[in-house]
């Protein structure tokens, strides 16, 4: 089977967030299973850097204002075609945007483009490949399943993932005559939204199946609450929507043989998590005790649940923890915690910044991670932080509600809790979450049960890839039919 996935992102070449880490495993966990995937990627300066010999499958003389050609490489294990378009894409700063994180005003002519040469090569424009399914991430390359559909890719199956329903790529109706699309596409049941172009909304539109990073997020964003103005549409196509959890990569995130780690450990090892404990205090600051940390390691946003936490951090240190929070993000929230840490020396400590290291000491010593985001599609943290023995405390939502399962009574007795779950999310529920925490923390046979029960769940991508290439089985016996 051959799959051509197109994105606009991919670890470990080019990412802002978990899009990149998934389009970046997928290929390698697919390829276990027989699955041939191929990555359709921006030419960005760090994607042309990166390779040597330059050979070009396809030009392009006119690819949205200038000359473009598409060029077939291997790098880092992965099989990817790069369009290299250097008036679209050899720019400095980041994928979407300026060094100081101003969009670029073309981004719509950019990955329009991107979307419009996956079309292409999902036609067989590249002589020798011909793709079995097409699957497309995010709104960036979004359009290609709507090239497809008014192309000649028509019969292609094709798959939408969405992984954070935020970002949109909404558009003025006036960009629809430089797409190079029939004029019928600019229809309700088409590239149409709200009187503009949405490229997320043309994708979701036009894919075979649509699926999203969590079944729980699934679920959420047919709700008004959730579904930021496209929940009418992804009802519409309930029928093709499917949920799945991303995996995290065991080989990085291993705590018996993580090198950024103080200590190494095993589930039947946990007191050798003693040391990270410890370089975690000397860090922030922390009196030396018994109580448990509870850490966070995110960005310090809204969407996060940050104000939520900040509003009760005087509760949190009332309950007997100590608390420990790496991020950055909002300046608001940023002052919030440093004033909360400066009010409770020894019990809070802030680092404001973004550190890979420090960020797997504290998921290897800390006690436990709160994650109260208020909405999550699937969530990275917290799979961590299962795999670390660093228990998940999160608010019931999307990935979090489907990877975490909540220590009551009756879960405790049987020994399948991981985490702890609480709903509503506002500070009184998280509070009763912690309380619950420190709880069961002051007795060590329960706590190492939590924290073990956790190290065992599967959070590999080896699952997750089955679950794609069933769907994917299930798109080309729809082709047949
Ligand atoms: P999102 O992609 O919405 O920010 P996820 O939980 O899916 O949330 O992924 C966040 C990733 O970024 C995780 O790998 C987390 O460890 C990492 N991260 C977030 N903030 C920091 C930070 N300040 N320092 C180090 N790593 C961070």
């Amino acid at each position: 089977m051959q799959v051509l996935s197109v994105t606009p992102e991919i670890f470990p070449l080019i990412k802002t967030g978990g899009l990149a880490d998934v389009t970046g495993a997928l290929p390698l966990a697919l390829a276990a299973k027989g699955v041939t995937m191929r990555t359709l990627i921006p030419g960005y300066p760090t994607v042309m850097g990166a390779f040597k010999k330059k050979k070009a499958v396809y030009q392009y003389p006119l690819l949205q204002g200038s000359k473009a050609s598409v060029h077939a490489v291997q790098l880092a294990g992965l099989d990817l075609f790069v369009l290299d378009a250097p008036h679209l894409f050899d720019r400095p700063g980041g994928p979407y945007g300026n060094a100081s994180g101003a969009d670029w005003p073309d981004n719509w002519r950019r990955f329009a483009a991107l979307s419009q040469v996956g079309a292409d090569i999902a036609g067989g424009a590249i002589s020798g490949y011909m793709p079995d399914i097409v699957h497309a991430h995010d709104w960036q390359s979004a359009m290609t399943l709507a090239y497809m559909r008014y192309g000649n890719a028509v019969g292609t199956p094709s798959m939408m993932t969405v992984h954070n329903l935020a970002f949109q790529g909404q558009f003025g109706a006036g960009i629809f005559g430089e797409l190079g699309l029939p004029a019928t596409a600019m229809a309700l049941d088409g590239v149409e939204y709200y009187g503009g172009v949405g490229f997320l909304k043309a994708g979701l539109q036009a894919a075979w199946a649509i699926t999203t990073v969590s079944p729980t997020y699934a679920q959420e964003i047919r709700s008004p609450e959730f579904g930021m103005g496209l929940d009418g549409l992804i009802n519409m196509r309930a029928s093709d929507l499917y949920g799945i959890v991303n995996g995290i990569d065991t080989a990085i995130w291993d705590p018996q043989a993580d090198k950024l780690l103080v200590s190494n450990y095993a589930a039947a090892t946990l007191e050798a998590r003693r040391p990270n404990r410890a370089a975690v205090e000397d860090r922030f600051g922390l009196e030396r005790d018994d109580s448990p940390i509870v850490c966070v390691v995110s960005r310090l946003t809204w969407q996060k649940g940050m104000d939520i936490l900040a509003a009760v951090v005087d509760g949190i240190v009332a309950a007997g923890a100590r608390l420990a929070v790496l991020g950055s993000g909002d300046a608001g929230l940023e002052g919030a915690l440093l004033a909360a840490a400066a009010r409770h020396r020894g019990r809070v400590g802030v680092v404001i910044g973004y550190d890979e290291g420090l960020s797997h000491v504290m998921q290897g010593g800390c006690d436990a991670i709160v994650v109260p985001s208020r909405f999550e599609p699937c969530g990275l943290t917290q799979l961590y932080g299962l795999r670390y023995g660093c228990v998940p405390v999160v608010a019931r939502t999307g990935g979090l509600a489907d990877t975490v399962i909540d220590a009551n009574e009756a879960a405790t007795a049987a020994g399948v809790a991981t985490g702890f779950e609480f709903a509503p999310n506002n500070g009184g529920a998280m509070l009763h979450a912690i309380r619950r925490l420190v709880d069961a923390h002051s007795n060590p046979a329960t706590w190492a049960s939590i924290q073990r029960q956790g190290m065992k769940a599967d959070v590999s991508w080896d699952r997750s890839a089955e679950k794609y290439v069933e769907l994917y089985r299930l798109l080309l016996s729809k082709r047949a039919a």
